[in-house]
């Protein structure tokens, strides 16, 4: 049973130190009760209270990792709803699936397209994060071969799918030492898939039509020794999909209801799938097929939702050179929000035209935002043009600022004496012509 409030703050010290960041123990302890907060914040815990604590200090969704050769990934130890509250810790991991009915030749082209595939989103690489492979063919000797082709093209976490434990245990045996999942034990195998699960410390899926039934099979893998499960959601139906997702999570985070306490998996059945499995609440996503176009926006969207919502993605200020720039090359100014820089930065690459692009400390806002809040102003302009020494790569001194900040132009002026003070124009897109026909 999950302790309440009051009954965590009987077994805190009670001496209000402050030193978990919260102004009394009564604070945290209704944190620690709500699972926002994690009980090491505390250091002054006796060893007899965290005993007895130790179910309310436990995630609410059981942190769930698959390992292969320098590869993880984990999902898992979610405590919000909605990603606002806080955040979204754990990104689903991204899996594509292919099964053993192909010649290991043909997996072997499929999984190394999949596995290189890497694209560049405001700084940050992406990529899928596994394969699931099926046992299609039933035969234990196929899937075996088809495994070892996976893994000869990738070394990426596996999934392994089928409902035969000892076709799985084929494909397993090529494994060893990697933590991989199996899918999936249901009402009539879970006990040969649990047997396999425990001997190959894998993680273990299990299916259910309906959390009632699903909550009870989880009970009787995990008393069979199996801790590491995920809870298999159909991806065929979005408002069922969507309905069973939000039940699960609410479940487990705001009843703490242990048996329904893991991340889930979904194989979906089209994009739309995909993209709502990622936002609600998937833990990991298996795609049917390859393909840049269905991967990239996942990827990004993937990467827009568990982004902190209170901490923007930034880039570090300071100065970029930008095709080459010359003594006479302009100095662009902008912020340090990752979207913002990238917009400015890619404008000016793809016109050829050199530039030193300046990017001053925003605190990770956008340029109109930044300015609103006051932490995009002449003084912080100047300061970022004088620490960064810019004066001494540029003969010609001239400062562009973006449009949308032009009324900062006569203070800058101050700021910068013996700088000649250019307004750009608003957006990024328009910075290739200005600076063509107006520099
Ligand atoms: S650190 Fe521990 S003892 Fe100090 S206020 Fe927080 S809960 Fe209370």
């Amino acid at each position: 049973m999950a302790l309440s409030g009051i009954q965590i703050y009987k077994l805190l010290p009670q001496t209000n130190c402050k030193e978990c960041g919260f102004p009394t123990c009564l604070a945290f302890a209704m944190k620690l009760a709500a699972k926002q907060v994690e009980l090491s914040a505390c250091p002054y815990v006796s060893e007899e209270s965290k005993a007895q604590l130790a179910e309310s200090a436990a995630p609410p969704i059981r942190l769930v990792t698959l390992k292969s050769d320098g590869y993880e990934v984990k999902a898992g130890n979610e405590v919000v709803l909605f990603r606002h509250e806080k955040t979204f810790y754990n990104k689903p991991g991204l899996f594509v699936k292919i099964d053993d009915l192909q010649s290991p030749e043909e997996i072997k082209d499929a999984i190394a397209k999949a596995d290189a595939y890497q694209v560049n989103y405001v700084g940050i690489g992406l990529g899928v994060d596994g394969f699931a492979v099926e046992a299609a063919s039933g035969e234990a000797g196929k899937f075996g071969a088809a495994v070892q082709a996976v893994r000869s093209a990738s070394k990426r976490p596996l999934i392994l799918v089928g409902s035969d434990a000892a076709v799985l245990e084929a494909g397993l045996k090529v494994l060893t030492g990697e933590t991989v999942m199996i899918y999936a034990a249901d009402a009539n195998n879970w006990e040969a898939m649990t047997h396999l699960a425990k001997q190959h410390k894998a993680v273990l899926a299990v299916s259910a039509p309906d959390v009632e039934s699903m909550a009870a099979l989880t009970e009787k893998v995990k008393e069979k020794g199996v801790e590491d499960l995920a809870l298999a959601v159909d991806g065929g139906n979005l408002s069922k999909m969507l309905a069973l997702s939000t039940q699960i999570r609410r479940l487990a985070l705001k009843k703490n209801f242990r048996p329904l306490g893991y991340p889930t998996i979904v194989f979906p059945k089209n994009p739309e799938a995909a993209a709502q499995a990622i936002v609600k609440y998937a833990g990991f996503i298996v795609l049917d097929h390859f393909a840049p176009e269905l991967v990239y926006p996942l990827l990004v969207l993937r990467q827009n939702i568990y982004t902190d919502p209170q901490k923007p993605i930034q880039v570090q200020p300071g100065v970029y050179e930008i095709n080459n720039p010359q003594p006479n090359s302009p100095v662009l100014v902008t912020t340090n929000f990752s979207i913002t820089y990238f917009s400015v930065a890619n404008e000016v690459e793809g016109s050829g035209l050199p530039a030193w692009l300046t990017v001053c400390d925003a605190e990770g806002m956008s340029v109109l935002t930044a300015w609103a809040a006051g932490k995009f102003d002449a003084e912080r302009i100047a300061k970022a043009i004088k620490t960064f020494s810019v004066a001494d790569k540029v003969e010609r001194k001239r400062v562009v600022l973006p449009g949308h900040v032009a009324v900062l132009s006569g203070e800058l002026e101050e700021e910068l004496p013996g700088w000649e003070i250019r307004v750009g124009p608003r957006e990024a897109v328009d910075l290739p012509k200005f600076m063509k026909e107006a520099l």
